[in-house]
């Protein structure tokens, strides 16, 4: 999607559509409820002491477990938990069987009841005599100095926690049963995860699900009078989210939220837009989980909120037209701040984590000509660089998106026609063999990608960019010419390629060892320019990519053979063996990212190359390709970037 000003061409052609219609039979309630649940019951009995976890002091004194972040629970386990556990049973509410917990009252007997259940009594459960408001201090004075089991304790919850900080507790505690997420009061059901789907499909069966990452969400009847809302679920990245539209007194809130825990939300990021008569409304923000539900965000206005006016300006006949794009939230690894430093001036990869380190690891690249300080000022400069890189690439980003006027806008938006019909042809018999596919050696394949008119005209848009007095980030530090695609507006370009023609092809050539089960879910692009007076060549070097598409787009150019050596964990220095392979204007070069690689000088002309760095989020989550180590530590981007292509791989319930 290419904007111009603030007008907005919307293309539809790869997003589904779906017409809901208001649900009106669900009243909203605003309130939301902060009280847990108290048809859950828990029965305490001796058996169930064994499996208690408790601190191995009795009794606490009040205070020493205060702080709320510390304190609030405790999973030290006791040998001897009998004697706390008869204290416990004492608060038991003889009604619901929770505690009963301060305010404590009692009957004039003496027998205690909790606070819910007391509301709904006018005699005593235990004496049938009458229940006054009499407070049994000795008891609160008890209560506040011991530990008192979850109330989820039955479902698996061990921890114990001073009355106080209980109730905050149970309220975000994992194994607190998940509610309905169908917005308003009336659907009592409550149960586990992993039955909620069970429920939607069998309760709410007029609930739409679309499939895919991006799709339209039609709201129709929207100047219905009065509070209704409008749910639809998105089916994606192998979860279910469930969109709600709610119009309370002509304002409307709309959000987004997981079937899933809120650490599997954290992994995502949604953006709601509406579009159209030259106007863009957008929000981004982590789904919510519906362990968590929607009503507090709602409440405090933590989601996409307009007035009825604002509605009718994006409306059409009354229907309402909201786009949600999902996204995964993808990290880098830290080593970006530390290895595969290039330092042009030594044709050299370095890595830093200290001056110290440095001087004593690289004290052979020093010379007359590069001093240790000079290559140390170059370090610490790239190193600054890097730091402050994703902040200044989604500046230049939203700079363009909304100043560059480009030459051929229709180039943004993938067109089966910029495709070669042999390419085309390749990608939907998916045979290892085919006459188009060339292979020149072991994981390396040539073929014909882009039609000579799309190569005429992406060049063209690439000079006619340079020439703008955008700002221009560079690919990277091997590159001094070239643009970020990514940051020229292709993502959406890019993101089609890789779905629909390069995952299914790349699975044939190289086999599920490069895609994991995520397939190849991000990337980076660019273009890169070899010109006499300028870089006229690249060194020998491996990718952060899984699988790299090289694709040469011309022009006329004489030179520059890309040549292929070892893969990049055997020995690097073995020159026996290199493949060289001719860049052909309009074919591309499939490899492996990890294959050593590295283009001879070009003689003459000029040399654009179109390279689109494929990764896998699930291989890269195991084994970071740039310092060979899991990842230990993930530096998170901005919702618009891919990073390095991690995820937050981290399996939460
Ligand atoms: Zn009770
Ligand atoms: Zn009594
Ligand atoms: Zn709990
Ligand atoms: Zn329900
Ligand atoms: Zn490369
Ligand atoms: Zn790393």
């Amino acid at each position: 999607m290419k904007s111009s000003g603030n007008s907005t061409t919307f293309t539809v052609h790869d997003r589904l559509a779906a017409a809901i219609a208001p649900n009106t039979n669900l009243t909203v309630s605003t309130n939301p409820s902060t009280t847990p649940n108290a048809t859950c019951s828990i029965t305490l009995s001796t058996s169930t002491c064994q499996q208690m976890m408790t601190t191995n002091t009795n009794l606490m004194p009040a205070g020493s477990l205060s702080s709320a972040t510390a304190a609030s629970c405790n999973i030290a386990a006791s040998t001897s938990t009998n004697q706390h556990q008869d204290l416990v049973n004492l608060f038991e509410c003889p009604v619901c069987f929770d505690y009963a917990l301060p305010p404590i009252l009692q009957c004039q007997s003496g027998h205690i009841v909790c606070s819910q259940c007391r509301q709904k009594l006018s005699s005593c459960p235990t004496c049938r005599g009458p229940l006054g408001n009499i407070r049994n201090l000795g008891m609160e004075k008890v209560a506040d100095t011991i530990l008192f089991p979850c109330k989820y304790q039955t479902n698996g919850c061990l921890l114990s926690l001073m009355h106080k900080h209980k109730l905050e507790h149970e309220d975000g505690c994992d194994f607190r049963p998940y509610m309905c997420p169908c917005p308003g009061a009336s659907c009592k059901w409550q149960g586990s995860l992993e039955n909620v789907m069970q429920h939607l499909w069998l309760a709410h069966k007029s609930i739409t699900t679309l499939q895919g990452e991006d799709i339209v969400f039609l709201a129709t009847d929207i100047t219905l009078p009065g509070a209704v809302d409008w749910v639809m679920m998105q089916s994606c990245f192998g979860h279910h989210f469930m969109l709600v539209l709610e119009k309370q007194e002509q304002q409307f809130f709309a959000i987004v939220q997981l079937i899933g825990t809120r650490q599997q939300a954290e992994k995502f990021v949604y953006r709601l837009e509406l579009s159209g008569n030259k106007r863009r409304l957008t929000w981004e923000s982590t789904p919510k989980s519906i362990h968590e539900g929607i009503q507090q965000a709602i409440l405090l206005s933590d989601c996409l909120v307009f007035d009825g006016a604002t509605a009718l300006l994006f409306s059409e006949n009354g229907n309402l037209a909201i786009n949600i794009i999902m996204k995964k939230t993808f990290y880098r690894c830290s080593c970006f701040l530390k290895s595969n430093i290039y330092l042009e001036q030594v044709n050299a990869h370095v890595h830093y984590i200290s001056d110290e380190q440095f001087r004593e690891d690289y004290r052979q690249l020093a010379s007359s000509k590069n001093t240790m300080e000079d290559l140390l000022g170059l370090v610490h400069k790239e190193i600054d660089r890097r730091r402050t890189l994703d902040a200044d690439a989604q500046k230049r980003k939203e700079q363009i998106r909304r100043e560059y006027q480009p030459l051929h806008p229709e180039l943004y938006t993938l067109q089966s026609r910029f495709l070669s019909e042999n390419f085309k042809e390749i990608c939907s018999q998916l045979k290892s063999s085919n006459d188009s596919i060339k292979k020149l050696g072991n994981g390396l394949y040539s073929m014909p990608v882009f039609t000579k008119e799309f190569c005429r005209q992406l060049i063209e848009e690439l000079r006619h960019f340079e020439a703008s007095s955008m700002p221009k980030g560079r690919p990277n530090t091997m590159n001094n010419y070239g643009v970020l695609l990514d940051e020229l507006g292709f993502t959406n370009f890019i993101d089609d390629l890789r779905n629909q023609y390069l995952n299914p092809l790349v699975r044939t050539l190289f086999g599920d060892e490069y895609m994991g089960d995520t397939g190849l879910d991000s990337h980076k692009a660019f273009v890169v320019s070899y010109k006499i007076g300028q870089d006229v060549d690249l060194g020998y070097h491996y990718d952060n990519a899984e699988v790299t598409l090289n694709v040469s787009l011309g022009e006329d150019f004489e030179g520059g053979d890309l040549y292929f050596g070892t893969m990049a964990k055997a020995n690097r220095t073995a020159f026996s063996n290199f493949i060289f392979v001719e860049h052909i204007p309009t074919f591309g070069i499939l490899h492996r990212g990890q294959h050593l690689h590295g283009s001879e000088p070009i003689t003459s002309g000029e040399r654009y190359s179109l390279i689109i760095w494929l990764r896998s989020s699930s291989k890269r989550n195991q084994l970071c390709p740039m310092c060979w180590r899991k990842s230990d530590c993930l530096i998170a981007v901005d919702s618009d970037s891919y990073g390095d292509g991690m995820t937050n791989s981290s399996e939460g319930n």
